[in-house]
């Protein structure tokens, strides 16, 4: 069975670019049935704050992607963490170093003296001397001393680490016992069973320490998948200026989560020329290898686009229910002209409130000498009742030799307050006679 996870760290929010490793993880479990986890990433005590917590959690319940077992927390494991590295320890595949700050830094210093990258020399490895007093030591693991660390990844191919340019014994507990994040990584991930991982490529050069700790534990490494990160138009890592920021933002600006998630799919990977997918079909087709090797990029025009195809297809009372409305007819007549739920809020309140001004320009443009006379017959015309409003509007129109603008721009300005608006006579049907009267009448006054 395929069991894949999310494990984001509380540092704020849930990020966009999260919310899309997040997603790939989740359908590539569901289309095998598998399972999707999620782990709250919260060691680092210093930087953990419930209310990040809380906010990522929101974002889920938002989108709707479930966990499938109970939400795992790295703050809650120590014992987990702790029994593992007494293993390694016992097994001397581990092992405890007492160099202190002030060694370190030395070494360094002659590493880099000597144009050397930086990196510990293994000094305590087969150390089996008396220890210094008044050192707490850390716990290192022993890595590889030479050759190479394969990361066959199904993104990017087989990628080499040379394990002279990019390791060394790291630490993975500190001298306060605390474990290291690539330690606690791999122990997660290996007892919750995860073995597909999908994740950002910024975490691609933490998964040769990764390898490491699987390969000491004897667990059995996931399959890896490197995803390329999200770019700007200008090629540039996504910045908070250009959409990378809280998924909340997103529902606060009027997008809907499936449309979100369907604008998150099309990152660096397609079918075709298809746009539009729903969740049943992105459960279909998606497969994280066909996952692009570059860099996607962001782009809010396109968010828009979809995010409008998908308020166009929802049902009135679905729509209602988003904007917490009653249903109204107005929500059909304006549906396909917004692009996000604030617009389709401002379009439908356009028609239902009454205008409490009206544009100068529309007026300016629309309420020449014959247009007030045209407004002031179908005003009488609506009054005395004869006719339907349709009705009179086409016999003002028929008996003034008038083409449709010359009312309907006048009327729209009069009901609206502009001279933009759907279609004047559906507009005069959902608002009624009497409102229609009254809102003409208004408009007339305020221009005497
Ligand atoms: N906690 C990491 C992050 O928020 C993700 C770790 C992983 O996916 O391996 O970036």
């Amino acid at each position: 069975m395929i069991v894949t996870r999310f494990a984001p760290s509380p540092t704020g929010y849930l990020h966009i670019g999260g919310l899309r490793t997040a997603l790939l993880n989740y359908l590539w479990a569901k289309r095998n049935g598998g399972k999707f986890l999620l782990r709250v990433e919260d060691t680092d005590r210093s930087r953990h704050n419930e209310d990040a917590v809380s906010a990522i959690l929101e974002a889920f319940k938002w989108v709707g992607l479930n966990s499938d077992e109970e939400i795992v927390y790295q703050s809650q494991r120590d014992e987990i963490y702790k029994k593992y590295i007494d293993q390694l320890l016992q097994e001397g595949k581990a092992y405890k170093c007492y160099m202190t700050k002030e060694e370190l830094e030395t070494l360094r210093e002659e590493q880099q003296a000597r144009k050397e990258r930086p990196r510990y020399d293994g000094r305590y490895r087969d150390f089996d001397g008396v220890p210094p007093e008044g050192v707490e030591p850390v716990i290192r693991i022993k890595a590889p001393i030479d050759g190479s660390i394969f990361v066959d990844d199904k993104i990017k191919g087989s990628i080499e680490f040379r394990v002279a340019d990019t390791l060394d014994d790291f630490i993975i507990a500190r001298a306060d016992g605390n474990p290291t994040y690539n330690f606690v990584v791999a122990v997660d991930d290996a007892l919750m069973g995860v073995n597909e991982v999908i994740r950002g490529d910024d975490h691609l050069s933490n998964t040769p320490k990764q390898i490491v700790v699987y390969n000491a534990l004897g667990f059995q490494l996931p399959t890896f998948y490197h995803v390329p990160m999200i770019h700007n138009e200008s090629g540039k890592k996504l910045s908070k200026r250009d959409g990378a920021t809280d998924v909340m933002e997103y529902q606060r600006n009027g997008y809907l989560p499936d449309a979100l998630l369907n604008f998150l799919i099309r990152l660096g990977w397609s079918n075709g020329d298809q746009e539009i997918f729903s969740m049943e079909e992105m459960l279909e087709l998606f497969n994280p290898k066909d996952i692009s090797k570059s860099a996607s990029i962001y782009n809010l025009e396109k968010l828009n686009w979809i995010n409008g195809e998908y308020i166009k297809s929802k049902s009135r009372d679905e729509l209602a229910k988003a904007l917490h409305i009653e249903p109204t007819p107005v929500i059909d007549l304006v549906k396909d002209r917004t692009s996000t739920l604030i617009e389709l809020s401002s379009e439908v309140n356009k028609i239902l409130n009454r205008p409490t001004e009206y544009d100068p320009k529309s007026i300016k443009k629309h309420f020449k000498e014959l247009n007030r006379t045209l407004l002031g017959e179908f005003l009488e015309k609506l009054k005395n009742g004869q006719d339907s409003c349709d009705e009179a509007f086409g016999h003002i129109l028929e008996s003034n030799g008038a083409g449709m603008a010359k009312l309907a721009q006048p009327v729209r300005i009069a009901l609206v307050g502009v001279a933009q608006s759907p279609s004047v006579l559906d507009v005069i049907s959902i608002l009624g006679r009497d409102e229609v009267i009254y809102r003409i009448e208004s408009f007339l006054a305020s221009q005497e």
